[in-house]
């Protein structure tokens, strides 16, 4: 299950990851109202989609005034955004993040996920921040730098500090990385979250570290143990036919071919999808029934 923004932001507040100070909004007035609360000269709009790349598509902007905040709230709810991630029907904007503008000193990246190939959570972290990493893996994979977690005795300080020395932080900056390191961790451990993006992780000019941006997902099977996380589900998000699906306990992906599969296991499913391709059709769907042909 993905999440927005401004939702990851509070659960990983929670676990004492620094996050800079904001609050989401659903109207222009109550963006300028939440500017007003966090207080300072310089304010960033940021459009709440599940989908990355708003920065370079317009869903980022940063406002100097409460008019500024205004204009750009205004602009961006209601209003359709198109990211590399969204696909060209794009995303509309429903709500907007008002956060204060922070003086970046350097855009680092950090990410937590399962590495399958090991059967362990992977923490890896690269000082190229603010840009798609996956770009990074392929062109200079020795840019991510990764450490693999024992399940046995969890993250480990001398991993956090050894990442942290890797981005060469030195003196307060190097002491609060290891700290949010160590916090996002937690988070993501203690949430059953599949992945904990931040992206980029920032270092202020005066050595804070903090998530600017924040991506989470979730292993569905373990939701049943996260009710206040389940709360935080937007449906308007997710692909119609595939909410109506999950209603009947169904795994269904929608694709983009012409050739509808309905299958008994998915095992099965993914072979007819194979079969498909090879044959040189495209799939419109894959659909896994139950695995019981009995029934
Ligand atoms: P994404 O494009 O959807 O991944 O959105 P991000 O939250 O990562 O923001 C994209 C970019 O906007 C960041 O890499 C920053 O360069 C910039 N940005 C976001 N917030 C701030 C801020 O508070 N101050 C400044 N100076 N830049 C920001
Ligand atoms: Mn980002």
């Amino acid at each position: 299950m993905k999440i927005h923004e401004y939702q990851a932001k509070e659960i990983l507040k929670k676990f004492g990851v620094a996050v800079p100070k904001g609050r989401v909004a659903f109207t222009p007035e109550e963006a300028v109202e939440v500017a007003k609360q966090i207080g300072g000269f310089a304010w960033v709009v940021k459009a709440q989609i599940h989908a990355g790349g708003r920065g370079k598509a317009g869903g980022i902007k940063l406002a100097k005034s409460y008019d500024e905040v205004y204009e750009h709230a205004k602009n961006m709810l209601g209003s359709k955004l198109v990211t590399y991630q969204t696909g060209p029907e794009g995303k509309i904007v429903k709500k907007v993040l008002v956060e204060e503008a922070l003086d970046i000193q350097k855009e680092l990246y950090v990410g937590i996920t399962l590495d399958r190939s090991t059967s362990r959570n992977v923490v890896m972290v690269s000082s190229e921040g603010g840009v798609e990493i996956e770009q990074i893996a392929m062109e200079s994979p020795e840019k991510i730098l990764k450490e693999y977690v024992d399940p046995k005795v969890g993250f480990m300080p001398y991993q956090a500090r050894r990442l942290a020395f890797g981005l060469a932080l030195e003196g307060e900056a190097f002491k609060n990385a290891v700290k949010f390191l160590l916090a996002l961790y937690k988070a993501y451990d203690e949430t059953d979250a599949s992945l904990a993006e931040i992206n980029p992780l920032v270092l202020t000019t005066d050595g804070q570290v903090l998530a600017l941006d924040a991506k989470m997902n979730f292993d569905d099977n373990a939701l049943f143990r996260h009710p206040e996380i389940v709360e935080m589900r937007d449906i308007d998000e997710e692909d119609p036919l595939e909410v109506e699906a999950s209603k009947y306990n169904l795994n269904y992906i929608r694709l983009n071919g012409n050739v509808g599969c309905m299958v008994n296991g998915a095992g099965l499913a993914m072979a007819t999808m194979d079969l498909i391709k090879l044959a040189g059709g495209e799939p419109a769907n894959f659909l896994d029934v139950g695995g019981g042909s009995k029934n």
